[in-house]
């Protein structure tokens, strides 16, 4: 008689867009998934630091635009009061509805989910450092990483300057930013990670 296998059929590393969706499809053909990130929730940057955010912060942008805009067909409003923490709140709001239904995918299939940092331990042996410091031993027959990227420093440029921001603390920010004698910035220099990339 064949000993049980213990080991886990898929391990999946990262549960940014690219690894959540691995590991949905995968469970969904019937495989047994543990899905990994290091932190609390699925979602990655896409939905954390990413796509979801600042799209919601261009559609409050958009109508900023719209409203002045309407102008011109004759329909005049007076400028905009914003409320900066307001709007974090509401876009940090529509992040945790999406984070949830994300929950809620991968426990309807049945995917086990690990809060750690993953290393390899060998080819078949991950550690999974936990936020309370302890290490758990995983073995694995498969394994995907998704584990993404990070943002690039600048080179010469202090990354801790608060002239300085990416785009995770731009999404922050507690005020919008002005130039010093309290005129507010209407333009930001955006310097793209990739040197190639157009500006
Ligand atoms: C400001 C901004 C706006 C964007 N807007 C768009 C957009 O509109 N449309 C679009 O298509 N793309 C957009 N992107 C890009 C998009 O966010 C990325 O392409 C996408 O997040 C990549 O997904 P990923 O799963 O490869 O990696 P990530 O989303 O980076 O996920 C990787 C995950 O792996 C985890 N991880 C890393 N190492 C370990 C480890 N050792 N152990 C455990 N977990 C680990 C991380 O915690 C993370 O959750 C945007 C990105 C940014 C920064």
């Amino acid at each position: 008689m064949s000993e049980k296998d213990n080991r886990k059929q898929l391990v999946v590393i990262g549960a940014g867009s690219g690894g959540y969706a691995a590991a949905f499809t995968a469970a969904d053909i019937g495989m047994q998934v543990t899905l990994i990130d290091a932190e609390s929730s699925l979602g990655g940057v896409c939905l954390h630091r990413g796509c979801i955010p600042t799209k919601a912060l261009l559609h409050v942008a958009k109508v900023i635009t719209d409203a002045a805009e309407a102008k011109n067909w004759g329909v005049e409003f007076t400028g905009p009061n914003i409320d900066v923490d307001k709007i974090r709140a509401w876009k940090n709001n529509v992040v945790k509805r999406l984070t949830l239904g994300l929950q809620q995918l991968a426990a309807a299939r049945k995917i086990e989910f690990i809060e750690g940092e993953a290393s390899f331990a060998d080819s078949s042996t991950l550690e999974v450092k936990t936020k309370a410091g302890s290490t758990e031993e995983i073995s694995f027959q498969n394994a995907i990483l998704a584990t993404g990227a990070h943002p690039a420093a600048l080179p010469n440029i202090p990354a801790d300057s608060p002239l300085v921001m990416d785009s995770a603390k731009a999404l922050e920010v507690e005020d919008i930013p002005n130039t010093g004698s309290g005129k507010r910035v209407d333009r930001l220099p955006v310097v793209p990670a990739d040197p190639e990339a157009p500006t």
